[in-house]
C-alpha cells in the first residue's frame, strides 16, 4: 500500500490539545492548555470505568469465540457493547465517531462518515501527510528512534476516499475479493482517511513495507515496545484480529495520545472497540 506520491500543498498544523513542550532531556512539560484537555480526558475515563469493568474483566478478543464461531455474532462483546454499568461514553468533546476526534473508532463497522472526510489539518512528518494532531507526537518518535540506531521509515499516511479505493481494487486484483477483504479496508473505512493512521517501515528492510517480515525488524521491535509513550497503538494483533476483523499488521499504528494508551493497557485492552464498547468484528455493516 504505497503512499500518497503528490502530497496536496500543506495547511498550518494544528497542535494537539495533549500536546507537551518536549524538553532536552526528553521529558514533557504540560502547559496550560494541556493540563486542562488531559483533565478531562482522565475524569472521562474515570467516569466510564463503572461501565467499562465488566468489558475488561476479560482476556483479548481472539481467545472468546468458540472455534469456528463469527466472533462478530458470538462474541457477547460485540454482540452487547452496552456493558451493565451502561455504555461507556468518552468525555465530552472526544467522540468515537467524528473523523476528526482522536478516539474516533473506524472499522467494518463504523465508516468514516461522511464518506468524503478530510481532515481539517494536514502535516508532513517523514515525508508523509498526517493529520496535525498526530505531528508533534510522531516527531518525537521518529527523533527517539533515530537517537537510538532504529530507522523506521513512514511507508503511508493521510490517504483520501479515492487512494484507498484504488488501494482495494489493487488487493483485489492480486488477492482476490476474499483475502482482500482481511487485509484491506473497503474505501470509507480505512483509519488512514482520518489522518490519524501511520503504516511504520524500515529503511534497513525497505522490501518488508506492509509485509509480514517488518514484525521480525528492529524497527518493529522498538515500535512494539516504546510506541505507546508517544501515544500510537498498535491497532491489529493476532490476538485482537476477531474484534478489530483485520489479520495482524505490525507495521499499522493509530494514534490515540499516550493517556489512552496508558489506559487501555491498564485494563488489559488491545482495542479500541473493547475499550469504548464499540462493534467490530469481519463483518461489514
Ligand atoms: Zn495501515
Amino acid at each position: 500500500m504505497s503512499a500518497r506520491a503528490d502530497p496536496d500543498p500543506q495547511e498550518a498544523p494544528v497542535p494537539s490539545p495533549f500536546a507537551a513542550d518536549r524538553l532536552p532531556d526528553g521529558s514533557r512539560r504540560y502547559g496550560h492548555r494541556a493540563v486542562l484537555a488531559r483533565r478531562a480526558l482522565l475524569a472521562g475515563i474515570v467516569a466510564a470505568g463503572a461501565g467499562t469493568a465488566a468489558l475488561t474483566a476479560r482476556p483479548g478478543g481472539g481467545e472468546r469465540a468458540p472455534a469456528g464461531a463469527d466472533p462478530a455474532v458470538h462474541d457477547p462483546v460485540l454482540q452487547a457493547p452496552v456493558a451493565a454499568g451502561g455504555p461507556v461514553e468518552p468525555p465530552p468533546g472526544f467522540s468515537t465517531s467524528d473523523p476528526a476526534s482522536p478516539w474516533v473508532v473506524v472499522n467494518k463497522r463504523h465508516p468514516v462518515t461522511p464518506p468524503d472526510f478530510v481532515p481539517p489539518a494536514l502535516a508532513t512528518v517523514g515525508g508523509k501527510e498526517v493529520a496535525a494532531l498526530v505531528a508533534p507526537d510522531l516527531t518525537a518518535l521518529l527523533a527517539a528512534a533515530g537517537a537510538e540506531g532504529v530507522r523506521l521509515t513512514l511507508t503511508s499516511g493521510y490517504r483520501s476516499a479515492g487512494h484507498q479505493r484504488a488501494v482495494h481494487e489493487r488487493a483485489v486484483r492480486r488477492d482476490g475479493a476474499e483475502t482482500a477483504e482481511s487485509l484491506s479496508a473497503r474505501p470509507g473505512h480505512s483509519e488512514h482517511q482520518t489522518g490519524l493512521a501511520i503504516d511504520f517501515g524500515s529503511a534497513v528492510q525497505p522490501g518488508c513495507a506492509v509485509e509480514d517480515c517488518f514484525g521480525l525488524t528492529d524497527e518493529a521491535r522498538w515500535l512494539a515496545e516504546r510506541a505507546g509513550a508517544f501515544g500510537f497503538l498498535q491497532r491489529y494483533t493476532a490476538r485482537n484480529s476477531p474484534v478489530t476483523g483485520y489479520a495482524p499488521e505490525s507495521w499499522h499504528y493509530r494514534w490515540v495520545g499516550a493517556d489512552l494508551v496508558a489506559r487501555m493497557a491498564e485494563r488489559g485492552v488491545s482495542t479500541l472497540e473493547e475499550f469504548f464498547g464499540v462493534t467490530g468484528g469481519p463483518r461489514y455493516a
